[in-house]
């Protein structure tokens, strides 16, 4: 397998003064380190009867889209604060760095419908353990969570107990 590590640039104090940001444009825009960032998490994901991979925005769509076009099932958009058109659920939690609210459509969830998230980075957990408790209050079977890069020093999984997270890339 490609080293995607290698293919992640750090820029230090973005975008606030202490974080080290995961800039995974690099690795976009490489078509092997793409590619095989689809696939393997696509490869993950096939383990599992999914009905929808819900993608976090903005990064998540990029990975989550093309994921759930391989496994040949829907997408799920979870959304910033007034984007999507009809009626929205909500949560609200604290990120790294600041605060955030995401949406999702409340008709897109149909009770069982069994959900794998996916998005670019997973740093404290909170945005991933949020979009879980969404998937949950429309009715929705969470079965994981994967992504490309995990700052596994940051203990996220303490968070996500009970779910199958899977990452490509970890910083220890
Ligand atoms: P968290 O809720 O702490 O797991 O943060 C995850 C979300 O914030 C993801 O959508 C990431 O894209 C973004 N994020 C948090 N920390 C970083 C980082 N150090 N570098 C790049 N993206 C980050």
């Amino acid at each position: 397998m490609i080293d995607l590590k290698e293919k992640i640039r750090n820029i230090p104090d973005f975008p606030v003064k202490g974080i080290q940001f995961k800039d995974i444009t690099t690795l976009l825009k490489d078509r092997e380190a793409f590619k095989c960032s689809i696939d393997e998490i696509t490869r993950h994901c096939s383990k599992y009867q999914i009905d929808y991979i819900a993608g976090i925005e903005a990064r998540g769509f990029i990975i989550g889209a093309p994921v759930a076009y391989q496994l040949g099932i829907g997408f799920l958009p979870v959304r910033k604060p007034e984007k999507l058109p009809s009626e929205v659920e909500k949560i609200s939690y604290e990120l790294e760095y600041g605060e955030n609210i995401l949406e999702i459509h409340k008709d897109a969830i149909d009770s069982g419908d069994k959900i794998m998230v996916v998005d670019d980075l997973l740093a404290t957990g909170g945005t991933t353990a949020a979009v879980f408790k969404l998937i949950k209050k429309l009715g929705g079977k969470v079965i994981g969570a994967s992504f490309i890069v995990e700052l596994a020093f940051l203990n996220p999984r303490e968070k996500l107990e009970g779910y199958d997270i899977f990452s490509l890339v970890q910083y220890d």
